[in-house]
């Protein structure tokens, strides 16, 4: 199979095509409905299939014979713990937390929010429901006692799941009390909360609501896994919205097993008995598809690290991993890779560690920029891919499928659609452009598999969201283009867009050129009022660690560089240092709020900021900009 071919088989007839892939897979009764389309545009797949997530993530791979293989391997260099779990293990310790949570009286379709820190509790907390068909809801542990307390309302949960800590780098950060506020908040509560005691901070448990985790496991017995409708939910993942109220992505439990065991084969090119690593949170969507689902639904052995790129206890962290566990292929955010960069430029950590049997990187979340691809290769001397997804689709729209024939990666561009996706651009008014036209980047419908297709108890808002602004069209609220082969260019937001006396440009673009300069670490490009053009772009950049070049210097040559690959119609002049950017706490910068302080409009931090202080030395930074009006 090929991928030109498998891409027009996925378009032209997808009904066909998604049934052959729905066969690999060990249904409990195999759909014989693939594709349904319902009026408002939305989809069912396989609609009248049975399965169990948690059976084909464990049972399933131990009747395959993979018992005795490692199915998770924890490593934590926070707390100095390094633990591996055979699949009977793992499948022995979910298999009994499914039945305590039965005890507790957890019901299928019932919700269950878990808010945990990298500990592999949390995995299996998350495979425990999927046995018995509950929808959990993992919350980010780094969220605030606000936030939990919203998800807790939208979804609410029979159950809470939490530890006692979290540890980040020598902190130690307490969650009971996070919980114990946002039930405070909350309109909804939970019939009990089960607490995992962690030896770092034990926490106070409040009689009658909180059970000992441990404790309360001892005497519970293990179930089997119940047989579930392809289309009920396995899991709600809340992202962020336009409004204040976070968005509960639904994921159903047919088309995600699907969607994953075609991404690890043929995107990721894992085999079963192939050992992956997906640096991500639980708290994610990659945490998900690529920590927990993805890799164990294929019988991969997957790295579960509760670590950072740096400073645990140094920018070696990753490489010591991969050795260790002899990691064939991993997923990471660049802004990690950025981390290290800027702490090993020259990738001397590097040499010393025998990364033979690493295959390639995959890299997402945000764009690559090409000056860190290029250094990623070079340092590693692996191939390094680009590729593009969202909460929303739960699995790459834009990928290399190394696992069918793979392709040359081009630099700034997150290769083409998988299949599956038919990936389209359109103009302002829904019109489809050409290759080399920048526009909003769609997905004609239907999409495939794995993709949500609703929001936790709003589907009008699903609609409204994602349907109706292009109808017949999923919008990503992404921008960008195709070139003439297909290949996609995501060039940010669409907000990030920015119009320069009518000619519109990506910040993107530029934000690659000025990282491409040796001094600069990272940066971002943001738009900013001008009387005359209507907008001009500016960098903000932080330097790499011992940097000692001039600003004037380094503004000539950025200015330099972006009128020589861009163009004079770009308009850049303008380079501010900062000592660091705003950033979510999954390492996203908070490009709309660096654009709000440009602009000296009122704005509110957002919960996903990861250090507020940030905003202070900002503002001072851009205090002198002229405003609109
Ligand atoms: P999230 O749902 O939080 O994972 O964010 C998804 C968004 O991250 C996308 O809509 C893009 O704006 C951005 N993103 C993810 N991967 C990439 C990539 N490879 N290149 C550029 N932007 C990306």
């Amino acid at each position: 199979m090929t991928y030109q071919h498998s891409y027009a088989r996925s378009i032209a007839d997808p009904e066909a095509f998604w049934a052959e892939q729905a066969d690999h897979l060990a249904w409990q009764r195999k759909p014989r409905l693939t594709l349904q389309n319902n009026p408002d545009g939305s989809h069912r797949w396989f609609a009248d299939g049975r399965l169990n997530s948690c059976y084909l993530a464990l049972d399933h791979q131990i009747e395959q014979g993979r018992g005795e293989q490692t199915a998770l391997i924890y490593d934590s260099p926070v707390t100095v713990a390094q633990q591996a779990f055979s699949y009977l293990q793992l499948r022995d310790e979910v298999a009994r937390l499914a039945g305590l949570l039965r005890e507790l009286g957890v019901r299928k379709g019932d919700g269950v929010i878990i808010y945990m820190p990298m500990v592999p509790q949390a995995a299996m907390a998350m495979l425990a429901c999927a046995r018995i068909g509950a929808v959990h809801s993992v919350v980010f542990g780094g969220f605030a006692a606000n936030e939990l307390a919203l998800r807790i309302d939208d979804a609410r949960p029979t159950l809470l799941l939490t530890a006692s800590c979290g540890l980040e780098f020598e902190r130690v950060i307490e969650y009971k009390p996070l919980v114990d506020r946002a039930l405070q908040l909350a309109r909804h509560q939970p019939r009990q909360v089960l607490v995992l005691q962690r030896p770092q901070a034990l926490a106070t448990l409040q009689p009658g609501r909180d059970l000992d985790w441990q404790q309360a496991l001892q005497n519970a017995q293990p179930v089997a896994p119940v047989e579930l409708d392809a289309g009920d939910p396995l899991y709600i993942m809340y992202t962020s919205g336009t409004t204040g109220k976070p968005k509960g992505i639904v994921r159903e439990n047919g088309g995600n097993a699907v969607a994953l065991s075609f991404a690890m084969r043929h995107i990721y090119g894992m085999q079963a008995g192939d050992v992956w690593w997906g640096i991500s949170d639980v708290g994610w969507v990659v945490g998900h598809s690529l920590i927990v689902y993805g890799p164990l639904m294929s019988g991969c052995t997957t790295v579960f690290y509760e670590g950072k790129p740096i400073r645990t206890p140094d920018a070696s962290a990753y490489w010591r991993v991969i050795e260790q566990y002899r990691v064939n292929a991993l997923f990471c955010a660049p802004t990690a890779m950025r981390a290290i960069r800027k702490e090993d430029p020259d990738g001397r950590l590097i040499a010393g560690h025998d990364l033979s049997s690493l295959r390639q990187l995959f890299l997402a979340g945000e764009k690559l920029d090409s000056s860190t691809h290029e250094w990623l290769e070079r340092v590693t001397g692996k191939p390094v891919h680009d590729h593009w997804w969202q909460t929303e689709t739960g699995w790459p729209v834009t990928a290399p499928c190394v696992g069918l024939e793979g392709s040359a990666a081009r630099p700034g561009s997150s290769n083409r659609a998988v299949p599956g996706y038919h990936v389209q651009v359109l103009d302002d008014e829904g019109r489809v452009l050409g290759p080399n036209q920048q526009g909003a980047i769609v997905i004609a419908l239907p999409l495939p598999p794995g993709c949500s297709q609703t929001l936790w108890g709003d589907h009008p808002r699903y609609l409204q969201a994602y349907l109706q602004t292009y109808p017949g069209y999923y919008h990503t609220g992404d921008g960008g283009y195709l070139d003439d082969d297909g290949f996609v260019y995501i060039m940010g937001r669409t907000d990030d867009v920015i119009n320069v006396s009518g000619h519109r440009l990506s910040t993107g673009e530029m934000e690659d050129l000025v990282a491409r300069h040796p001094a600069v670490a990272e940066c971002a490009v943001i738009g900013v009022h001008d009387d005359i053009k209507g907008q001009v772009p500016l960098a903000l950049v932080v330097l790499k660690d011992g940097e000692v070049v001039a600003e004037q210097q380094l503004q000539q040559e950025l200015v330099a560089s972006v009128r020589e690959q861009i163009g004079a119609l770009a308009c850049f002049s303008q380079v501010r240092r900062v000592k660091r950017l705003p950033k979510t706490r999954s390492g996203k910068t908070l490009r709309a709020v660096l654009r709000k302080i440009a602009d000296g409009v009122a704005y509110v931090p957002p919960s996903t900021l990861d250090d507020p202080a940030v905003l202070g030395e900002i503002e001072a930074v851009l205090a002198d900009l002229p405003r609109a009006g």
